[in-house]
């Protein structure tokens, strides 16, 4: 692009935001942000020196939002590793390939990116150390932010309930199972080494320090779940919270097993315990939220923290489909993630997107059902809110980061379509991200008919096979995977029948 006179783009239609789209409209681009959006022609003669990229049958969109991501390497089914309900999904995925955390950030990078995804938060497992943590965090944000992509980095520990809920049983768990099986849980998933709890807060909250100027960046803390962290982590973290603002992102309410056994020990729900620590704000984003009560959404509203819902991932690991009406309807700001586990494994945000509308469907008047405009703006404004980004990301609009996707229409228009026609709704129930022609980050092009400009993609590709092929094997057998389900489904079946609400 030309530094000096800057870029015009122009197209059919210009998609500033959800409920924003112009007709042959155009952008002006210079020094990576929007510096105007209006006609062509007035365009044209306000900047005569900029260069012109006109296509009158594209649309230009946002680029996307992933509100909650997992980086897992490559997609688990080709490691077999099969969808399954959370609780003994979480102990196959476990035995997933260990690729290094800079290679495997490299690869979903360049995926997102390449289905227009411009902005991601990255919910990590934090690891053994403060060093380990750390150069996790550098690597992953030098990879987002070199491709142009904007990021919240959040890592989290599992530092308790790493078998079963509720609280201290993992080790009567154990019990119920044949000794070689006892003896790989009890390493991989109790023993593990994990960095301390107050080491972490420190750390992270020194690390959000550090990069707090930085407009693309930030790092979070990401307490992976109320019940996986505990009460006096919780504590601390709001601690560092209130006085920096940092923001704080985990997971909450996402199966029906951890909703009912959540709140039959002294520890009171997700909401209730995020609310006793002081950390329900506008700083705090709640990944999932498929069992919360209405109550329970009526404190996260009045705290006005973030939702991000992830349909996909709900329906492979069986948990449910969220009651995003309801929470729209109470005001709630709402994201949409793909938790890298996007339903058919290509992390297609039009997709997800899609699935959002049909299943975020409603009778009931009262919490009417949610449109395409709707979660068009959940996978970009609102995943831009949730991130504190929205000064900068998140539409088109004059002054934002450059920031956008170009779409060739021609497929959508098969061989007839209504001039009127709203290009939000065409987009949300038919495009696919092969229909994307470029993506842009910062003004600059980053992908061009599917090749990624600003990685090796080549590279990255053979790095992750050579990754695979030297990476240890830790899967569970059949027979071994078999056993722990039919064991966690004997546990949980006698401890709710036990505890069966009066
Ligand atoms: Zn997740």
């Amino acid at each position: 692009m030309t530094a000096d006179g800057g870029d015009i783009f122009s197209a059919r239609w210009i998609i500033e935001d959800a409920f924003h789209s112009h007709n042959d409209y155009a952008l002006y681009v210079l020094d990576g942000r929007i510096a105007g959006l209006a006609l062509l022609a007035e365009l044209k003669s306000r900047y005569p020196s900029a260069r012109v990229h006109s296509d009158t049958n594209a649309a230009i969109l946002p680029g996307f939002v992933n509100a909650h991501h997992h980086c897992y390497g490559v997609n688990l089914i080709n490691q077999g590793i099969r969808d399954d309900l959370l609780e003994p999904w979480i102990f196959a995925s476990a035995g997933a390939a260990d690729v290094a955390p800079r290679l495997a950030t490299e690869y979903a990078a360049m995926r997102l990116l390449k289905n227009g995804v411009t902005a991601v938060v990255d919910a990590c497992t934090a690891g053994h150390t403060a060093a380990f943590v750390e150069a996790k965090i550098r690597d992953k944000i030098a990879v987002y932010n070199g491709l142009g992509l904007s990021c919240a980095i959040a890592p989290g520990e599992r530092w308790h309930n790493q078998l079963v809920h509720p609280h201290g049983q993992s080790q009567s768990f154990l019990t119920t199972l044949p000794e070689v099986l006892r003896c790989k849980l009890q390493r991989k998933h109790v023993a593990r080494t994990r960095i301390d709890p107050q080491s972490f807060v420190r750390f992270l909250s020194r690390m959000h320090g550090e990069y707090r100027a930085f407009e693309c960046a930030d790092v979070w803390f990401g307490p992976t779940a109320p019940h996986w962290t505990g009460r006096e982590t919780l504590r601390d973290i709001a601690r560092e919270v209130s006085k920096s603002g940092q923001r704080i992102h985990t997971h909450a309410e996402e199966s029906r097993l951890q909703h009912l056994s959540a709140t039959a020990w002294s520890f009171q729900g997700a909401i209730a315990e995020l609310g006793k620590a002081g950390l329900l704000s506008d700083g705090l984003s709640l990944a999932h939220m498929v069992w919360a009560g209405e109550k329970d959404l009526a404190r996260v509203a009045e705290a006005r923290a973030h939702v991000v819902c992830n349909p996909s991932s709900n329906l492979r690991l069986r948990s449910g489909i969220a009651p995003a009406p309801l929470m729209k309807r109470m005001g709630i700001n709402l994201a949409l993630g793909m938790d890298g586990t996007s339903l058919a494994g290509d992390d297609d945000m039009f997709a997800e997107m899609r699935l959002a509308q049909s299943l975020y469907w409603s009778s009931d008047r009262v919490n009417p059902s949610l449109t395409a405009k709707d979660v068009f703006d959940m996978a970009t404004m609102g995943g831009a809110r949730l991130m504190g980004m929205d000064h900068s990301i998140g539409s088109l609009s004059v002054g934002k980061r450059a920031d956008f996707v170009i779409l060739r229409l021609d497929r959508l228009e098969g061989p007839w379509l209504d001039p009127g026609i709203d290009p939000v709704e065409l987009l949300v129930s038919s495009a696919k991200s092969a229909d994307i022609q470029s993506v842009f980050t910062g003004g600059q092009l980053a992908v061009s008919h599917g090749e990624a400009k600003k990685c090796d993609e080549k590279r990255i590709l053979q790095n992750i096979t050579d990754g695979m092929q030297r990476a240890a094997d830790q899967r569970l057998s059949a027979s071994e995977y078999a056993a722990v389900k039919s064991a966690l489904q004997r546990w949980y079946d006698g401890w709710l029948t036990k505890n069966a609400p009066q």
